[in-house]
């Protein structure tokens, strides 16, 4: 136990090594702590490792780490694909595919071999913090950790409490957002919790703006940016978080708040089902294949 009523973190747990468990293993590895990375492949391991060397060596180039700094960070990270190696972690951060039954089978099999003191975290953008507690052997060391895309750039972190966490857990929580130089809003566990909440639905009025033909891709974009100071328009935002994800978030909205408010807009929807998911398959509302993104409607 360290001070405050705060745990003592020093080995931390990623499971899940895509964009955000890489980003999640580098951040803490520059803050000092060490990282155990996991993923059901050796070859996703080392595919992430490769992300976060060109990540580092990208702050490195502008300055912002030094050159050992991202070294050592690098020496701070292990890989592991086998799950129990997690085992004798303080706190473990799940950021694995966004599925209910992945992330319970996790919990599942990481259980019997964690210290009893281990917090375990999810990193989910909208799956219930209490029902995924619920299922573990400990709802009193849960909670939500949410970081916001990309990793290493955001600020923002978002704290959720399940219904059963405890005090001493959130401390610890607190403490970890402060050594990793970043800020923490602590939101209630309710659907899509704060950002997404108000993120989401004005991205898809966006897209009824652009269904209803009252603008084209481009003129909401400019006038989000240029009417509202938006560093990003709402459309080209879509994209880059991708479609799929955005009207994924609009369902658990839908279903969990069960008002008409939030129903996605058909013509997401329609996105979606054309695997048009935005930057990550170069086609969304931008087609990103030529030189300059161009508007698909
Ligand atoms: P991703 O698809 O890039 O990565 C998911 C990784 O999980 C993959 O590498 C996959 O191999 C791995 N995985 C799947 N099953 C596993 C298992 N049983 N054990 C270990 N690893 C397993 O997804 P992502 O965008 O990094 O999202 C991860 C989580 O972060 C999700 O819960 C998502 O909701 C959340 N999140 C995403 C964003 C975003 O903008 N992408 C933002 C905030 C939170």
């Amino acid at each position: 136990m360290g001070r405050d009523g705060q745990m003592d973190v020093t080995l931390v747990g990623v499971v899940g090594a895509g964009q955000m468990g890489n980003g999640i293993a580098h951040i803490f590895a520059l803050a000092g702590y060490d990282v155990l990375l996991n993923d059901i492949s050796q070859e996703s391991l080392d595919k992430a490792l490769d992300v976060i060397g060109r990540n580092l060596d990208r702050q490195v180039s502008r300055g912002k780490i030094t050159p050992e700094a991202r070294m050592e960070a690098l020496g701070r990270i292990r890989t592991t694909p086998n799950l129990a190696e997690l085992g004798q972690t303080d706190l473990v951060i799940e950021a694995a595919t966004e599925r209910e039954t992945v992330k319970q089978a996790i919990f599942q099999e990481l259980q019997p071999h964690l210290k009893p003191t281990t917090i375990l975290t999810s990193n989910t953008s909208s799956i219930s913090i209490t029902r995924l507690a619920s299922r573990t052997d400990r709802p009193e060391r849960f909670m939500g950790f949410h970081f916001m895309n990309p990793v290493p750039v955001m600020q923002l972190v978002e704290l959720i409490r399940g219904i059963a966490t405890n005090e001493e857990t959130y401390q610890t929580l607190l403490a970890v957002v402060q050594k990793l130089g970043k800020t923490a809003a602590t939101a209630e566990d309710f659907p899509a919790f704060i950002v997404n909440r108000i993120l989401m639905p004005m991205i898809n009025e966006a897209v009824y703006t652009l269904y209803e033909g009252v603008g084209s891709v481009q003129s909401i974009d400019e006038s989000l940016k240029l009417g509202a100071n938006h560093p990003m328009g709402p459309l080209e935002l879509a994209d880059f978080i991708g479609l799929d994800t955005c009207l994924a978030i609009m369902n658990v909205l839908h279903d969990g708040l069960a008002d008409t408010k939030y129903r996605p807009c058909p013509l997401l929807t329609k996105y979606v089902e054309a695997g048009w998911l935005g930057r990550k398959t170069q086609r969304g509302f931008y087609d990103y294949r030529g030189e300059r993104p161009v508007p698909t409607r």
